[in-house]
């Protein structure tokens, strides 16, 4: 408990403090990074508090300080009023601080029950511990919505099992604040609704919830108070309530952004991408894809949705050469090899297709060759780029590459730089700027926004939009429903390899594209 620090002179005593923690002109850098500046923020006691910024606005830095796996390079923390030293972890839990990762740090093969127990084992025997926790796992359970089987192997829960462990583990340690980094990134819209549940709960009983997010309708739905970050420093604290999306997102930007994807309703064309009982099987045995069967007219914006992991990623590879399968495909009415030593990423490039990786760094980019080698990446062999049969014109590449960079906006606009130099969101916009302006028929596009600032997603959501609208087809992959349903005329649901359903995307809704997310109501 972080309350019992008034002690004697109760008539007298000033009045607990109405926030649960405070910062006050927390500085911390890294190296020449300054990835928090002079930040104030008081967090009420009995809210759920909500932390926005783009990508590398500082906001998990802050919270590491506030765990004590950061040491802040200037100013003090405040617990219930009281200055309190936070130099590890440890003391954060003695302040009464809980955080749950972005990445879950279980231990996989241990039961939910011995990862609860785990640190705080009383004496060296386990088995006393294992059973009262049991009794207050139990209660907890009821309290907050927070049932998991005590006895299951971490291993073998789903994402939103495993992430209800991580709070039980906090709250077990009594935590009075629970940290919440990014929590529903690796969550389904149900699991996601299920935790916001859990949330208000805790907040009712008078815990205090800190959310740090980038999705502005998160921050809307379940906040009672909003942060703003931006490069480090604190813009604002708003009241959720007399704010809107459009604001918050102004003041994480610091220029107005279009939300919504401006469009017109598309007018498909013949068909360029058909692909019939696509099958793929891994190395293990284990079948990725199930008899996936699908068309991409020109003109229109083909959406995949699907938690990740459902074979997506394999329909992308596939599709752009680099994973065998049995089936058939067809681009513009002719034939492709599925497998073979005609089938390969290259080959694909030749006949039309182009290609925007889900994972940038693994495939989209050699993130230590400069920009503009890596806008050649994939193209160097087209004719434009030849000096003569021998030598590639590199001065060519180079004068192409800066106006694409002009074109895209990347930041800074230095095609010497090497790719890793660059921020997430221009990285991608290198890698869009290579494949759309080669201006193919078929565009695959898989996570296009992922760790992208939110001006940016407004600019490549532009692009693939104006690639539609000049006649090409485009497949899109992506786990942001908001994504999938800004951009889609139509969409399909993937869930265990296979195809749950599709949809007019005008006619749809998250909750229904939820439901088939979750392997539930599609029609095949
Ligand atoms: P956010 O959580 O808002 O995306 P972070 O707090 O993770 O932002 O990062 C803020 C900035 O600090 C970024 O520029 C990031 O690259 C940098 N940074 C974060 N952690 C480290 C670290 N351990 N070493 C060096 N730089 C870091
Ligand atoms: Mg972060």
């Amino acid at each position: 408990m972080v309350t019992g620090i008034h002690t004697g002179r109760q008539a007298t005593a000033a009045p607990v403090s109405p926030y649960a923690i405070e910062l006050r002109g927390v500085s911390k850098a890294f190296g020449p990074v300054q990835a928090n500046k002079d930040i104030s923020i008081r967090v009420r006691r009995g809210t759920i508090h909500g932390i926005i910024g783009e990508n590398g606005a500082g906001k998990s830095t802050l919270m590491s300080i506030l765990y004590g796996f950061y040491k802040a390079d200037a100013g003090e923390i405040l617990i219930g009023g009281q200055p309190t030293a936070i130099p590890d972890s440890q003391a954060a839990i003695r302040a009464g601080i809980g955080m749950v990762f972005q990445h879950f740090k279980l231990v996989p093969n241990f039961t939910v029950l011995e990862n609860i127990i785990l640190g705080v084992e009383e004496g060296r025997l386990l088995r006393p511990s294992l059973s009262k926790a049991r009794g207050a796992l139990k209660q907890l359970a009821a309290d907050y919505e927070l049932d998991v089987d005590p006895d299951a192997v971490v291993e073998e829960l789903s994402v939103g099992h495993q992430q209800r462990v991580e709070i039980l583990k906090a709250l077990y340690r009594q935590a009075d604040i629970l940290i919440l980094d990014e929590p529903t990134g690796v969550l389904t819209p149900a699991e996601a609704d299920h935790l916001f549940r859990i949330l208000r709960g805790l907040r009712d009983q008078g815990k205090t919830v800190i959310l740090i997010t980038h999705k502005l309708r998160e921050i809307m739905e379940i906040t009672d108070e909003v942060s703003v970050m931006r490069r480090g420093t604190m813009v604002a604290t708003v009241d959720t309530a007399t704010t809107s999306p459009e604001h918050l997102a102004e003041l994480m930007v610091g220029r107005k952004v279009l939300l919504r994807v401006d469009k017109v309703p598309a007018t498909p064309g013949k068909p360029v991408l058909e692909v019939e009982n696509l099958c793929v099987t891994d190395a293990s045995g284990v079948q990725r894809l199930k008899n996936v069967s699908l068309q991409v007219r020109a003109g229109e914006i083909l959406g995949i949705a699907g938690v990740a992991g459902n074979g997506q990623t394999e329909l992308l590879q596939v599709l752009g050469g680099t994973q065998r399968a049995t089936g058939t495909l067809r681009l513009n009415g002719a034939d492709l090899p599925l497998s073979g030593s005609a089938c390969n990423g290259q080959a694909r490039r030749a006949a039309g297709v182009a290609h925007v990786p889900e994972d940038r760094h693994e495939e989209g980019l050699i993130l230590d060759f400069t920009a503009w080698e890596n806008v050649a990446f994939g193209y160097h062999h087209a004719p434009e780029y030849q000096k003569n049969a021998l030598m590639m014109d590199n001065d060519a590449l180079r004068r192409d590459t800066e106006a694409k960079i002009a074109r895209f906006d990347v930041r800074p606009a230095n095609c010497w730089l090497p790719a890793k130099s660059f921020s997430g969101g221009n990285q991608q916009k290198i890698v869009v700027a290579r494949e759309i302006e080669r201006n193919p028929d078929l565009l695959l596009v898989g996570q296009p926004t992922r760790g992208v600032d939110i001006g940016a997603i407004e600019f490549i959501h532009q692009q693939i939009v104006a690639l539609r609208d000049a006649g090409k087809a485009v497949l899109l992959v992506s786990v942001e429903l908001d994504e999938i349903l800004g951009l889609s005329d139509r969409v399909i649901v993937m869930f265990d390899g296979r195809i749950m359903g599709e949809r007019v995307a005008a006619d749809t809704n998250e909750r229904e594209l939820g439901l088939m997310m979750a392997g539930m109501g599609g029609t095949p």
